[in-house]
Order: structure tokens, then sequence, then C-alpha cells
């Protein structure tokens, strides 16, 4: 019972992860106390939902309640917020979901783990659906569907998932102690959130928690950092898997020709391989998204997934919205929205899908360099429409690197900013360029999130021709 019951548990955070946190403790009878800085009509209404079920919420408090013995903290939470600070000067054990949610696991459940700076949650869902199609009673959680916290607890008919896809965020690593997946990947690391994490090597260090001892490393042959942290973080004696884009080795996955290749999990002692699938089984057939789906095929392999059912996994996966998502061809021109390309490794392995680019980018960098993608877009650029907070940063290095690329500054930060970007995207492309939203920032200076600002590029592309 994770030695719950009767224990004083706060709860930081009443976002995304505090509700199903505080119920599922609530069930182990622990006392519980939610705190949140919030006291808005949002966070009034959930208090009350918690304080129904037994919790004490205290809002608008950054406090630690008096008695804690343990916190869950909300993943978002800054490591330096008062309430996570009070907790680490009085020795008090400070834990996130993630952790919480491994503690409470249920016996014989297996968790396949993916952290890494882009592509997470793409692999998570590829992986979902291979293990489906191999027959597992699969669940994917993370950023995207189930709350991890819920997928650990048995459902209303008592049965539980056999084995989960778990999406990791730096932040839940970085608050996950104990935490031993089957097999877990890196897939790539590049700054982000460096402002949480005060750096990079913490940030990347708190990636490299997920090869904890015992645990396959699946790690990224084109990626520096996914193979120095398996190999500097992880443990020696567990196997190694690498996957690339090229020819594979004997222990790894790869790709020959129009082949996906498995050469790791083959029982032959002449390490042939086994075919995976077709790159039109890929989709989107990009590079970066076919290392994804290599990725998901070295988890669900190290299960014991066949290869027919990688090839269904990928037939049945169906990408999520803002994700190099097609929206519309007028007058020749492709609009791809790509809303979801937060920092700047994102955008780039999106610019590097498409040939002649009109490039719609710019919002909250947090605290990223920018001019390694824009020197690495520049060939393929014949304009850039940029907006949001940081754009200046993007102007400078555009102006450095490519002073010939005509910008568009959109100095608009309302609701027809998008519209007025459309539009001028628009007038610089030419039949056959792809307008792409690609920000390589997050969206919060100018919209709710990534969702709302791709639904916006769409609204205003489906509005071009009217
Ligand atoms: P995450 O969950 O890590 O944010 P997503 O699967 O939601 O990842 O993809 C986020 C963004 O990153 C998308 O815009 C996509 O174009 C880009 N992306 C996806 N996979 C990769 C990858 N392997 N390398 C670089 N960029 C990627």
């Amino acid at each position: 019972e994770a030695g719950l019951k009767g224990r004083a548990v706060c709860v930081a955070g009443l976002g995304v992860s505090g509700p199903p946190v505080a119920r599922a403790l609530l069930r182990r009878e622990a006392r519980v106390t939610v705190v949140d800085g919030r006291d808005d009509g949002p966070a009034r209404e959930a208090a009350d939902g918690l304080r129904a079920e037994g919790a004490r919420v205290d809002l608008g408090s950054s406090a630690l309640p008096e008695d804690t013995s343990l916190v869950v903290t909300s993943p978002g939470w800054r490591p330096d917020s008062p309430l996570l600070l009070a907790a680490a000067g009085a020795g008090v054990e400070v834990i996130g979901d993630v952790e919480l949610a491994w503690r409470l696991r249920p016996e014989g459940q297996t968790w396949l783990a993916v952290t890494g700076t882009n592509g997470k949650t793409t692999t998570v869902r590829m992986l979902e659906a291979m293990l489906r199609a191999g027959g597992r009673e699969a669940t994917a959680v993370g950023n995207v569907g189930t709350p991890i916290i819920e997928a650990v607890l048995p459902g209303d008919d008592g049965a539980y998932a056999d084995v989960l896809a778990v999406e990791l965020s730096s932040f839940q690593l970085h608050w996950s102690t104990s935490l031993r997946p089957h097999a877990a990947v890196v897939l790539n690391v590049a700054p982000d959130h460096l402002d949480w994490h005060g750096g990079f090597e913490p940030y990347a260090a708190a990636k490299g928690r997920i090869y904890p001892p015992g645990t396959i490393r699946v790690v990224n042959r084109a990626d520096d950092w996914s193979v120095r942290l398996a190999t500097e973080h992880g443990d020696p004696d567990a196997p190694l898997v690498g996957f690339g884009l090229a020819a594979p080795r004997p222990g790894e996955l790869g790709v020959v020709e129009s082949l996906l290749l498995d050469r790791a999990f083959v029982d032959d002692p002449r390490g042939n391989a086994a075919e995976l699938a077709d790159l039109a089984d890929v989709v989107p057939a990009v590079p970066h998204n076919v290392a994804n789906a290599l990725a998901a095929a070295a988890l669900a392999r190290s299960v014991g997934v066949p290869p027919e059912a990688v090839r269904a996994g990928l037939g049945a996966f169906a990408p999520e919205p803002h994700r190099i998502t097609h929206v519309a061809t007028a007058r020749g021109v492709h609009y791809v929205d790509d809303s979801k390309a937060t920092n700047p490794h994102a955008a780039a392995a999106s610019v590097a899908s498409y040939d002649s680019i009109v490039w719609v980018a710019g919002g909250l960098l947090k605290g990223a360099e920018v001019s390694p993608l824009v020197g690495a877009a520049v060939p393929r650029l014949r304009g850039v429409v940029l907006l949001g907070a940081d754009r200046a940063e993007l102007r400078d290095a555009l102006g450095e690197h490519a002073p010939g690329v005509p910008v568009v500054d959109i100095a608009e930060t309302g609701d027809t900013a998008m519209t007025e970007a459309v539009a001028a995207a628009a007038g610089l492309a030419r039949a056959g360029d792809t307008v792409l939203l690609a920000p390589a920032a997050a969206s919060m200076d100018m919209f709710t999130d990534y969702n709302e600002r791709g639904d916006r590029f769409a609204a205003a592309v489906r509005a071009l021709g009217r």
C-alpha cells in the first residue's frame, strides 16, 4: 500500500495531474491537502469537488501544510517554488505523479518509458498501437490520454493495463526516484525548458534518469546525448539496443532501402534481420518520424511483440493534431500546421522535411538559442513571417544568416495576429511552396496553448479563399 494509510500528504498543484493524484491518495486512505496558488473560478470548482471526496484544499496559498510527510508535486512546479523549497528545507520527501504511480502500480504491470525533447507523444502512441496489435492490454499515458495515476488503479471491472507506454517529461523524471521500466528510450536531447531546470546539463541529467539499473537501454544512434546518457547513466550490464535511419548492425534496428529492420530482438545465431515494416507504413514518412517508429518498435519488440504486429500497429496509428498536419492546398501552396514544434529542435526537424518554405515562426523561446536552427533552415526559405514575444531573436538570426530572405514582422498580438500572419505568408508563397507553421517557441504569450495556435492557423488558412 506504499505506506500511505493515515499519512499526511500534500498535493502541490490543482492542475491536470493534481485532482486524479489526490483521488488516488484518498483511495489509499492518506490524509490529503491540496495546495494551489490560484484562487479563481475553475480552481474553486475543482476544490469543491475534491473537498466533497474528503481532501483539504488550500487555495491562494504556497505554504507547506504543517504536518506534511510527503509532497506529490505537479510536474509544472519549479523546484524553487516556495512550497517545494520549504519541503526540501524540512527534509520532507518530494515526488512527482509518475513516482507515485510507480509505487502504486499493480504487480505484473510492465512499463515501457519514452522521453526526449521531441517525439514523445508520437512514439508512445505508436507503441500503444503496436502492443495492441500484438494482443496486449496496453495504454499510452502522458501528455495525451489517460493520466498516469489512473492507469495503475484497477478499472470498474477490476482489470488494469498489463503494459503501459509511458511518456515522461524531464520534469517528471526530475521527481522520480525508484522508477524501473522494463525498457526505456531517450529519443533526443536538445535545449528546452532550460529556465525550469537551470541549464542544459541538469535538463539532460533529468532525462538520464530514465535508464536505471536493470532497464533495457534503447538509444538513438544519431543523437549524441541519447547515447551518452545510456552509457554514462544507464546500467552497463543491461542490454543496449541502438536504432537509426542507417542499415542496422547486429543489436540494432534500422533501415535498408525501404524496409525497417530489426537485428536486435531476433533469435537467430547468424543475426539475420526481422522485417518490421515499409517506410510507407510510417505516417508521415518524414525522417524524424521514422526514427520515432523505430524507437517504438524497439520497445514493443523488447516485450515480445512480433514483427507483423509492428507493421499492423503503424497502420492503425493516426497522428495527433498539430504535428505536421496538412491543412489545405490553395493555389498550389501547401499549408502545414506543426504548432507542436514548440522548440528549435522540433522546428528544425519539421523545416528539414520540406524543400521550399514560407516559415511562420515565433513565440516564447524559453531561453533556447535559435541561431543553429535558422542557419540550417536558410537554404529552404522562400520567406519568413514572424510573430510573438521573442521574434526579435529570430529576426536577428535571420539578418545574420540570410539577409536576402524576405521577413514580415507581425507586431499585432491579439485575435487578428494569426490571420495577418497567414495572409502575409500567402503573399510570399509561390505554387509548390509549403507554408509551414513551426514556431520553434511556446505559444502562451499569445494563445492558450499550441492547440489554439494551430486551430487559429488552420482557420485563417481556410478563410483565405473567401
Ligand atoms: P513531444 O510529446 O515530445 O512534445 P510530439 O510527438 O508531440 O513530441 O512532437 C512534438 C514536435 O516535435 C512536433 O512538432 C514534431 O514535428 C516534432 N518531432 C516529432 N518527433 C521528432 C523527432 N524525433 N525529432 C525532432 N522533432 C520531432
